[in-house]
């Protein structure tokens, strides 16, 4: 069907900046600039600066970034990595794929990792901790560190992998997500906060063994010398310059897409806050500065909702009808986790992304209020 309000618009972003989007890709396309060129070096200095680390290395994706970390820390077979059941299937998939066993924990109100329950899921195996900052909101940082310190003071070293493919630009205590962990791993599929046209990621980190780790990892073990000296096994898993040419054109306007996001995200705050009973993204603390990927709200009778908007002509989508550990295919124990099942009953996404009117922002918040009135 046509929608009135559609939940990703492709074509209204490329009509706005396609002049500028066809420059550079006539540019490279005709000069023959295809893999690894300066494009990728000019977007690895962007997002380290932009994210606060030293080093940034262009991946082919968010889940590249989230497995080669892994590998780069040589964690897999025996070890243990703490995340969450409420994310993507690919934060867990990284875990399972490089042969470690994913411990999934519930997550608390804000949809992120539940800092209490985290000291109890530790074991001497547990290697990582990856928490997941979804939705464009940040995870309780400090919290995370303190319990990281204290396992390391006992001798425990524990890495941070931090899931931050939903949170470009978002901060916690003024710190940009992905530079708090031993590696930041972000996604720029077409749809994310950032994204390129087709599949994209990047790893941020201080370490410089491991960006060197990831350079190898990134591209068949090669070392970028003159010589192309073999160090290693590797894969095949980096950017393509086509894309960090786009996403370089893409970063001058970040800021502004991010405060549009946010403005729409007041927007529908002010709008349905008077809806009883609907639970709002809007969690009073200073320390977080949200980018706001999805506007997820927790809604009564939510499936009804959904309906009810779908007629009206508004698409919304529903992250996570069930918990990852619930296919019956999936591998590894698992505790139920109350939380994250109660959310997968209550949460819908309202569109929000930066080229959306405030008229259709304004059309959904009636709709939802009438469902309601
Ligand atoms: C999108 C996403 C990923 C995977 O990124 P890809 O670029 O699609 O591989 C991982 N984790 C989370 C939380 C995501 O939203």
């Amino acid at each position: 069907m046509a929608y009135k309000v559609k939940f990703v618009d492709y074509p209204r972003h490329w009509e706005k900046y396609k002049e500028e989007f066809m420059t550079v890709l006539e540019d490279r396309l005709s000069r023959g600039e295809l893999v690894i060129r300066q494009d990728i070096l000019d977007f690895e200095k962007n997002t380290a600066e932009m994210v606060g680390t030293k080093y940034a290395k262009g991946l082919n994706s968010g889940f590249d970034a989230l497995h080669l970390s892994l590998r780069a820390l040589n964690i897999g077979p025996g070890d243990e990595v703490i995340t969450v059941d409420h994310t993507f299937l690919a934060s867990i998939a990284a875990i399972a794929l490089a042969g470690a066993k994913p411990v999934l924990i519930d997550v608390g109100n804000d949809f992120n990792m539940d800092m209490e329950l985290l000291t109890t899921a530790i074991t001497p195996k547990t290697k990582a901790i990856m928490p997941v900052h979804l939705n464009g909101r940040m995870c309780d940082m400090d919290a995370l560190g303190q319990i990281v310190k204290r396992f390391e003071d006992k001798g425990q070293k524990i890495y941070v992998i931090e899931d931050a493919a939903q949170a470009l630009g978002a901060k916690f205590n003024d710190k940009g997500a992905g530079s708090f962990g031993t590696t930041g791993c972000f996604s720029y599929y077409p749809a994310k906060i950032l994204g390129c046209f087709g599949e994209g990621g990047a790893l941020t980190t201080n370490d410089p063994i491991i960006d060197e780790k990831i350079l190898l990892l990134r591209y068949h073990g090669v070392l970028r010398d003159p010589d192309r000296t073999q160090k290693m096994f590797g894969y095949n898993a980096v950017l393509d310059n086509i894309q960090a040419a786009i996403l370089n054109v893409k970063l001058k306007y970040f800021d502004r897409w991010v405060a549009r996001r946010r403005e729409i995200a007041e927007r529908y705050r002010l709008g349905l806050s008077s809806v009883q009973n609907l639970k709002l993204p809007h969690f009073d603390d200073s320390r977080y500065f949200d980018v706001y990927w999805n506007y997820v709200i927790r809604a009564p009778r939510r499936d009804e909702l959904k309906q009810h908007l779908e007629k009206e002509g508004i698409e919304t989508i529903i992250k996570w009808l069930t918990p990852n550990y619930s296919y019956d295919w999936y591998p590894f124990e698992f505790q139920p986790l109350p939380v994250t099942e109660k959310i997968c009953r209550e949460v819908i996404s309202l569109p929000i992304y930066p080229e959306l009117s405030d008229e259709e922002v304004d059309f959904t918040i009636q709709a939802v209020k009438n469902f309601y009135a």
